[in-house]
């Protein structure tokens, strides 16, 4: 499979590796955006968060709960950003699902400050609906 992750994930690719176990692999991100961003991924290769199931899904939870816990320990961050691009559209620029792990501290360059849009009581009600339906 060519994906850059399962690369690494193989050793096939050098990263600062941090922590591995039978679900989850993490690493830091070579171009971080604070120092100690991690990236924390499913062994199994896929790209959206629904692609993953049963263990491997709960796996990747307890092994990310586990690296933000160590994160947090070990640099003691002010606080954390704790997300997931998915989709091009919404920057996923590796095609293998993974969370970022941001530490954050008061005045830092991070900015995740983006402008909310204007939304009616009708529109609220038709979207929650929706999900809702869906879910
Ligand atoms: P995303 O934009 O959510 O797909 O995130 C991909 C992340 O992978 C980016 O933040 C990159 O800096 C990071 N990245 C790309 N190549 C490597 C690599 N070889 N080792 C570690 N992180 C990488
Ligand atoms: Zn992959």
């Amino acid at each position: 499979m060519d994906c850059l992750f399962c690369k690494i994930m193989a050793g096939e690719i050098p990263s600062y590796k941090v922590y591995e176990d039978g679900f989850a692999f993490a690493f830091l991100d070579i171009n971080p955006i604070a120092a100690g961003h991690t990236l924390v991924l499913p062994k199994v290769h896929v790209t959206k968060l629904a692609g993953l199931e049963g263990e491997a899904l709960s796996g990747l939870a307890a092994a990310l709960k586990r690296v933000v816990a160590g994160v947090e320990s070990a640099l003691e961050p002010e606080g954390l950003n704790i997300f997931i691009n998915q989709g091009e559209v919404a920057g996923q620029v590796i095609a293998h699902l993974h969370v970022h792990v941001v530490p954050r501290a008061q005045g830092d360059e991070v900015c995740f400050d983006v402008p909310s849009i204007e939304m009616s009581e009708k529109e609220f009600k038709e979207i929650s609906e929706k999900i809702t339906t869906a879910i």
